[in-house]
């Protein structure tokens, strides 16, 4: 198939693997990828130029951790909506992230392996999108929506798409929900091993699973080649899932400096996820979030920032993260306000590019402008390590996000 390589000239480079941004940038694409990036000309027949005029060109924006199907804030009425109308709603729910200059994004539970083949047929048009499938909780836990009154067995869950998770029990359950998540297209496997906030019966300070059940899906996830993300808030719990071989720590609000030492030695890799918390507490009761998950909001949201000090000084990696659920999605891009006053700028853009990119473990390929990366770059009308929140207010400062070398969006001439 015919297409114009797109030769970018005169652009400030941005993708955290200089501290500074490097003016006078040269990129062209080709054939969906990048194929040369260069301070000195570079010349290619045919190719459409496009002068940046010293604008920033950064690496698409990666999220390691969404709710693509979390299409409303009440995650029990979610799981029972219809299929179809879950699927429309979460091409919309990824169209926005695309739009934001997301153009790879980690789904930490709920997204189906069909969603994957939708976007890469072309028939939405969304970031690339790596799966879990159903995020694996223990009866009661925080992948467990029936509240104290319900009955139903948990058996539904599993084939709703519009529930992020599914139950598992005992050694051998855990096992066959891990093998059969990866036989569904899941490419790395997500365990709830600590009480949630959007969960009616599992309080904060809960462990999820027994160690064997983790030792067990940690297991199952390295024989496929992958890792296991938990789901953790407490000390306690992020200790005891690291100990068991724990990959990818989701939110850690409330760990401490040893456990935080204990991840950089075992290089686990830590992915926050601050602004959910604030938006749950400002909008989440009126969104139908309910009275039991908003009651333990400030359990771990007044803890956020400190966190990232504690995380940061301990030396452990982080990834770039959100959570939102339903309409909050649209605060996707204010974590990096919110990182940025306790982080450095540079440490926030590098969690969404090349530490992210690590932690999905498509270095080279996201996250960062170089040959043979994937064509995924954002344009940006101002500098970011100045302000932060010239990547906020849904793209507005972004005249340009290009995904496997197409525009999704172009108004630059
Ligand atoms: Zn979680
Ligand atoms: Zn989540």
């Amino acid at each position: 198939m015919f297409e114009t390589p797109i030769l970018f000239t005169n652009a400030a480079l941005l993708d955290g693997a200089a501290e500074e941004r490097r003016p006078g940038s040269n990129v062209l694409v080709e054939g969906g990828v990048i194929r040369e990036v260069s301070e000195q000309e570079i010349r290619r027949e045919g190719a459409r130029v496009i002068d940046l005029g010293g604008r920033t060109l950064m690496p698409g924006l990666i999220d390691c951790h969404v709710h693509v199907i979390a299409t409303i804030a009440d995650l029990a009425q979610n799981a029972l909506l219809p299929d179809a109308l879950v699927a429309f709603r979460s091409a919309e729910i990824m169209r926005g992230m695309l739009r934001r200059g997301f153009t790879t994004i980690r789904d930490l539970g709920g997204a189906t392996h069909a969603l994957v083949q939708a976007i890469e047929e072309g028939l939405i048009e969304a970031p690339r999108l790596v799966i879990c499938g159903k995020a694996l909780s223990q009866t009661g836990g925080h992948g467990d929506l029936r509240g104290r009154v319900e009955e139903r067995d948990f058996g539904y869950q599993a084939r709703r798409l519009g529930a992020l998770g599914r139950v598992a029990d005992g050694v051998d359950a855990c096992r066959a929900a891990a093998r059969d998540e990866i036989r569904r297209g899941a490419t790395f496997i997500k365990i709830m091993a600590n009480g949630g906030v959007a969960s009616p019966t599992d309080p904060i300070a809960f462990l999820g699973y027994s160690r064997d059940e983790i030792t067990a899906m940690v297991e199952e996830a390295t024989n496929a080649q992958t890792y296991v993300a938990g789901h953790l808030y407490t000390d306690e719990a992020i200790r005891r899932a690291v100990e068991c071989g724990v990959h990818s720590i989701e939110h850690a609000n409330l760990i401490q400096p040893e456990t935080a030492r204990l991840m950089r030695e075992r290089g686990a890799i830590a992915c926050p996820t601050l602004v959910t918390f604030d938006k749950l507490k400002s909008e989440g009761a009126s969104l139908g979030l309910p009275a039991a998950s908003v009651a333990k909001i400030d359990d771990v949201r007044l803890a956020g920032l400190e966190s990232l000090g504690i995380l940061r000084e301990a030396g452990v990696t982080m990834a770039y993260g959100t959570d939102l659920l339903g309409p909050m999605h649209r605060h996707q891009s204010e974590e990096f306000v919110i990182r940025g006053a306790v982080l450095p700028a540079i440490e926030v853009i590098r969690s969404a590019t090349s530490h992210a990119a690590k932690l999905l473990r498509m270095e080279g390929r996201i996250g960062s402008v170089a040959p043979g990366a994937f064509a995924d770059l954002v344009v940006v009308d101002g500098d970011p390590l100045a302000d932060l929140s010239f990547l906020t207010r849904q793209g507005a400062h972004m005249p340009a996000i290009m995904k496997d070398g197409r525009f999704v969006k172009d108004e630059l001439n």
